[in-house]
């Protein structure tokens, strides 16, 4: 946010100043020491925005004189410097950190799906605690202030992303699981697509099941969901880069269902979440394919928004509602 108005003037004058250059009496009126509050305005933000973009102050008269900025200039500008930021961050944290794994999570772009979704339906919303505790997760911090010790005693002040993996609150951790599947197979089902709950996935010597069997036209797709949390000690290792820890799962969920589902004419798809909201490329694919398959269903839109949008939306804010009971 420091950055966005600075970037916003500087873009808004990038665009229009072709039309104010005209009005200019005389090159000496843009520099560095004039007096003239525009001037003045775009140097205070040259100075703030330091970077390999935006270009050199003393050339923007001379970039944006005849050529005003395309449209998205400011998007890309925020992009770049946000991009810069989030390195530098990275940078200061010690490799095998939470803190680590938490920035290289959040950098993926789903995981901050629920904080950029306007609230245009009950389902984009959280309650008040919810999104509190969702908060803290991003900020590293424990769910709740002033709380010290799980009721597990371990320590939240060495650990405080411990809730997330503590044993005792395993029901919570279910819990949320099965709403995210659920949350799945409904808007399958509301795009025309049959989905059959908890199919028979042979593996090896051991039955064993999938969550859910979706029937494409073309193609029948067992799907297998889960949520890890990349700032667990075993996944520290593979989340020093981004979606380390949950594409190191869906291998092991593929190792283990990919072939059977292959002998059965069907195909596999690891849905795999990590806690602060990434979304795992298998499970990507999956929610493009559900939306194309809705397409072809005649079901292009759900409340006036692309099927995938809704649907990655929906899962977002499912994943963030995770509900803490026993913390109450
Ligand atoms: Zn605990």
């Amino acid at each position: 946010m420091y950055h966005v108005s600075p970037v916003a003037y500087w873009c808004a004058l990038s665009q229009y100043y072709h039309l104010i250059s005209p009005l200019v009496p005389s090159p000496d009126v843009l520099l560095a020491d004039s007096k003239v509050p525009f001037v003045q305005s775009l140097y205070k933000c040259h100075t703030l925005l330091l970077g390999p973009t935006p270009p050199r102050p003393e050339n923007f008269f001379c970039d944006f004189k005849d050529t005003p900025a395309a449209a998205g200039y400011q998007r890309k500008l925020l992009l770049a410097i946000n991009a810069s930021r989030l390195k530098t961050l990275i940078s200061l944290t010690d490799r095998l950190s939470s803190d680590r794994a938490r920035f290289n999570s959040l950098s993926d772009k789903h995981s901050s799906s629920w904080l950029s979704t306007p609230p245009i339906s009950p389902l984009f919303t959280l309650p008040d605690q919810s999104f509190a505790i969702a908060s803290r997760l991003r900020l590293g911090l424990p769910p709740v202030e002033d709380l010290k010790h799980c009721i597990c005693s371990a320590s939240l002040i060495s650990n405080p992303l411990h809730f997330l993996t503590c044993n005792l609150l395993r029901s919570s951790v279910i819990s949320r699981h099965d709403r995210l599947f659920q949350c799945l197979a409904r808007v399958a089902r509301l795009t025309g697509t049959t989905v059959e709950s908890e199919p028979r996935l042979a593996a090896g010597d051991e039955g064993s099941r999938a969550d859910g069997k979706f029937y494409f036209t073309s193609l029948s797709n067992f799907v297998d969901l889960c949520v890890v949390h990349p700032a667990a000690a075993s996944y520290l290792a593979l989340a020093v880069k981004p979606l380390g820890a949950a594409s190191k799962r869906e291998k092991d969920k593929s190792l283990l269902y990919e072939r059977v589902a292959q002998s059965q004419g069907a195909l596999f798809h690891p849905v795999v979440y990590e806690t602060f909201g990434a979304l795992g490329s298998r499970g990507a694919i999956f929610i493009s394919r559900l939306a194309d398959e809705a397409i072809a269903n005649g079901v292009p839109m759900i409340e006036d928004q692309p099927v995938k949008q809704f649907l990655s939306r929906t899962l977002s804010f499912t994943l963030q509602s995770m509900k803490y009971r026993e913390l109450n």
